[in-house]
């Protein structure tokens, strides 16, 4: 059986693929591309259909950040031109979901710039994600703040937070090469400690650092392993003023192969077409809704994304639907929480406010 029908009876049955197969994948040429696309498109409408959730990001805090990562225009001394602001008020921050959700958002992603939180910041954020609720009830709330400390997984997931995100960015082998202020393994250990506290773990990768396809294939791997709900998929927008601004060297149709490689190898998560897709998919976008069941919506972050308006008539246009709050992302067999969040939501549309049922 050739390559792409392994990977499609692979993915349709849930089993991972070989490292060589995925490897196979990214040395695909240019001629094969659209079979790639159709291939791994298979496996995404058995488990997604033809739904696109749609993310919004609210940056709380930009800038100011004493950690080194390399890609990143926040790091400490980047002399990257972005807004720099620290943490926004509740309200502000509320309002600022508005916009999203509006846009039909059923995610809004509370993302902070920094190390981590200090329990000050959590009981912020709280406060953030209380203001939301408060306006809307059915919307998922994901944090992304940094490395947890002890215990304040569970004061999110108290306070009413659905996921956290926190990316493991490139493989274990090169990951000092892109920061030296913290490690690999204090990544996996947020994860994990997002995880135990019964948070939706988001964790994803950057494309386009300089890595190699093997690293690729590691740190997907490592991802299946990690088994995040969702894995966003960023590629390297290279910011003047970081130490990676030469790095342009990734191609759309590069792009979509790295898109397709991680359905292959995580076919039932949510996959979510994330930073740089403007710029390094640019008119190959639709392309990637074959493989992708997530975008974010507009803006995000320190760099402008498409405005909303061109993202929805992109869905349209390519045959995909946006997906409803009524509608759950995962698969059935793929989240045993979807009763707690079913039971969470019908506390919420009682006028309930963030409590969580007693068994939460
Ligand atoms: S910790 Fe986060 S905000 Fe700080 S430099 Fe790294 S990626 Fe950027």
């Amino acid at each position: 059986m050739d390559l792409l029908s392994t990977l499609v009876d692979k993915g349709l049955r849930r089993e991972l693929p070989t490292r060589e197969e995925a490897l196979a994948v990214l040395a695909t040429s240019d001629d094969e591309l659209l079979d790639v696309v159709a291939a791994a498109g298979k496996v995404r409408r058995q488990w997604f259909g033809r739904r696109v959730k749609l993310n919004y990001l609210v940056n709380l805090k930009s800038g100011l950040c004493p950690e080194d990562c390399s890609y990143c225009s926040q790091r400490l001394g980047s002399e990257a031109g972005i807004l720099k602001y620290t943490w926004l008020k509740p309200g502000e921050a509320a309002e600022a979901a508005a916009a999203g959700v509006a846009g039909g958002a059923k995610r809004v992603c509370l993302v902070a710039s920094g190390r981590g939180p200090t329990d000050r910041d959590v009981e912020r954020v709280s406060e953030t994600i209380a203001a939301i609720r408060e306006r809307h009830a059915d919307v998922e709330v994901c944090a992304c703040l940094g490395l947890l400390s002890q215990g304040q997984a569970e004061r999110l997931r108290e306070a009413g937070a659905d996921a956290y995100n926190h990316n493991l960015n490139t493989s274990e082998a090169t990951y000092a090469d892109i920061c030296t202020t913290h490690g690999y393994e204090d990544r996996v250990a947020t994860v994990e400690q997002a995880k135990s506290a019964g948070l939706s773990a988001c964790s994803g990768l950057i494309a386009g650092m300089g890595e190699s396809d093997e690293d690729l294939v590691d740190v997907v791997f490592a991802l299946r392993e990690l088994d995040p709900d969702s894995v966003p998929v960023n590629f390297l927008i290279p910011f003047e003023g970081t130490p990676l601004a030469q790095e342009w060297n990734l191609t759309p149709q590069r792009a979509l192969r790295i898109l397709a490689m991680t359905r292959f190898v995580c076919p039932d998560v949510e996959v979510r077409l994330a930073g740089g897709r403007e710029v390094h998919l640019r008119s190959l976008q639709p392309l990637a809704l074959h493989l992708v069941n997530s975008i974010f919506l507009g803006d995000y972050l320190t760099s402008e994304g498409q405005a909303g308006k061109a993202d929805l008539d992109m869905i349209a246009d390519a045959g995909f639907e946006v997906e409803g709050t009524e509608t759950t992302t995962l698969p059935e067999h793929r989240d045993p929480r979807d009763e707690l969040r079913g039971d969470l939501v019908s506390v919420r549309r009682r006028g309930a406010g963030t409590e969580l049922p007693p068994n939460a």
